[in-house]
């Protein structure tokens, strides 16, 4: 029995919101938030709050989602500490204005810059299933940029939405940034304000009410979505490796990943040896059972369970391992099916649970047109195979991201860009994207007086001058291709570059001929020489 008391979840009142909302506008408005120092102040106060709660982020994670503490620290609470350390450690050179490049010559007077701004006053709404990394996450970057910002975690994990709450209000400013906590009728209060940007996490369903929201205002967002991923496995693949690794993608928080791969879709000629495989691997992963696994979690809620049991029963597929459920204790087992139909309900639906639909296909094109046709633009993509097949699988398909030989690998590194394409999501963060999401390029360039005189050209009158020729002189760049679409090359470049379009390309090339030609003077009999300074080679070659 656990001795940990965590916070009571309580809505937030609706009638509150707009004075919250307004409270820390006119912070930002203050430029409070600006200054580096600000921001790293809150970020290491934030740090060391997840420090001091840690045991209470462990056993919220426990009682919402059943998370063992391999998967409470490595996926939540290291996970935003490590976020904040390295967003801490590069705060200060990316607020720095960058220089942009490809500045006309013309132009460089005017010192054109792109300058850090941050967007304002943002709005982050979580997801359930990683509740502290996918809340907590945003937050960072936004703090980083130099925003203000109101959190809503997801009402469907309460301990943890509480006890971020109390993280919250103990670290940060609390005219700044604030958590309300609630549901849908609080989110849609929350949806009713305006923004300078909002961050959603959650399901396409939600993102359309969102995405709608901010249309009326042109409120910019970022949409983290899901996404029916496909795993592609050929013959030419290692079946144990690949099993897995697909097993580890879908038994992570009992497959409530939205990157883990949603089917598999397998040659015909292995697919029995993938699914003994996968059988093999459940029984090492879990061999005392995934029930009494004290590292398998439990699905969020009965909605959740019931949703899965229903996929589960509507498909004509047979189960081929695992298929134990018990309602109660919102246990799901690991369970494959071997699946023949690509209208499947396991294919077409997106499972957000430990199902392991297994298709057989005739070969990798048929794989790829059948992943294609379930979901267009997924939020990513398992390839295994050989290298030829991997490559062909990416260039064959789109997506967020892609793992090759592996489930979603790309999605565990914190400081690579996570993001969807199309319906997936729109936007990116973690690592320096994170700091990107939430900031404003703003550019500018600084014109010196003395200028004056050479910037004549650009006023009226015009008619019965040359200005435009002037301008023309300075500004009209010329085509380097012709009317059929080529590239034009003059001579002189294709000589330099021996026809390779590059200097360098053309230098290595020379150098390889001259190599080869005194190689093959030496081989006839000649003698290769340098004068007495060391400086040129002489070939001479006896007669
Ligand atoms: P959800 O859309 O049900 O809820 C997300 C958030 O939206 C919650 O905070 C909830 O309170 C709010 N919400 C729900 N319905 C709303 C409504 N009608 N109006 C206003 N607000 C509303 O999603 P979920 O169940 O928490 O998460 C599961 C989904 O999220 C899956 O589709 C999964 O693929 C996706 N997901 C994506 C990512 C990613 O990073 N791309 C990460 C996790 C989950």
């Amino acid at each position: 029995m656990t001795t940990i008391k965590l916070p009571e979840f309580s809505n937030t009142s609706a009638d509150r919101i707009p004075d919250i909302v307004s409270r820390v506008r006119k912070t930002f408005h203050s430029q409070k938030t600006r200054p580096a120092e600000f921001r790293l102040k809150q970020l290491r106060k934030l740090y060391w709050t997840i420090v001091d709660h840690e045991k209470e982020l462990m056993e919220a994670c426990q009682r919402d989602l059943g998370k063992g503490f391999f998967e409470a620290l490595a996926t939540e609470i290291n996970w935003v500490q490590n976020d904040i350390i390295f967003m801490t450690k590069n705060l200060e050179k990316w607020m720095k204005d960058e220089k942009p490049a490809d500045i006309p010559l013309s132009n460089w007077f005017m010192s054109p810059r792109i300058r850090k701004d941050p967007l304002g006053v943002i709005l982050v709404i979580g997801a359930f299933n990683f509740p502290i990394q996918l809340t907590l996450g945003p937050v960072i970057g936004a703090i980083s940029a130099g925003n203000t910002v109101v959190l809503k975690p997801s009402e469907n994990c309460p301990n943890c939405a509480a006890v971020m709450q109390r993280i919250v209000e103990e670290a940060l400013d609390p005219d700044c940034f604030v958590c309300v906590q609630g549901g849908i009728p609080e989110t849609s209060a929350l949806l009713e304000q305006k923004w300078d940007k909002i961050f959603f996490t959650g399901s396409a369903r939600t993102a359309k009410i969102v995405a709608q929201a901010a249309a009326k205002s042109l409120t910019p967002y970022a949409l983290e979505l899901g996404g029916k991923n496909p795993a592609i496995v050929t013959k030419k693949a290692d079946m144990r490796l690949a099993a897995r690794r697909l097993l580890w993608a879908k038994t992570l928080n009992a497959g409530q990943v939205c990157i883990s791969q949603n089917f598999i879709l397998v040659d015909k000629d292995v697919a029995s040896s993938l699914i003994e495989e996968l059988k093999t691997a459940i029984k090492e992963f879990f061999p005392n059972g995934a029930k009494n696994s004290e590292d398998y979690s439990r699905i969020v809620n009965i909605q959740a369970f019931n949703r899965i049991k229903k996929m589960l029963d509507n498909t004509s597929g047979r189960i081929v391992a695992g298929g134990t459920m018990d309602a109660e204790n919102l246990f799901i087992e690991p369970t494959v099916i071997e699946v023949t139909d690509p209208k499947d309900s396991l294919l077409v639906e997106e499972s957000f649970g430990p199902l392991i639909p297994v298709m057989p296909v005739d070969n990798l094109d048929q794989a790829i047109s059948i992943a294609n046709e379930v979901h267009e633009t997924p939020l990513g993509v398992y390839a295994f195979g050989s290298k030829e097949e991997t490559d062909k699988v990416l260039a064959g398909t789109r997506s967020g991201g892609a793992s090759v030989n592996d489930g979603f690998f790309h999605g565990t590194i914190p400081t690579l860009a996570f993001g969807g394409v199309g319906d997936s999501g729109t936007g990116a963060y973690r690592g320096k994207a994170s700091f990107d999401c939430f900031t404003h390029q703003r550019s500018i360039t600084t014109t010196p007086s003395w200028m004056e005189s050479m910037l004549a050209m650009r006023y009226p009158p015009f008619a019965g001058t040359d200005k435009l020729k002037q301008y023309n002189k300075m500004a009209l760049l010329k085509p380097d291709f012709d009317r059929q679409g080529n590239k034009k090359v003059s001579l002189l470049w294709w000589l330099l570059t021996l026809g390779t379009g590059s200097a360098s390309k053309g230098a290595f090339r020379v150098a390889v001929l001259v190599g080869a030609f005194v190689a093959l003077r030496m081989l006839m009999g000649g003698r290769v020489l340098r004068n007495s300074n060391g400086e040129w080679l002489i070939i001479q070659v006896k007669s």
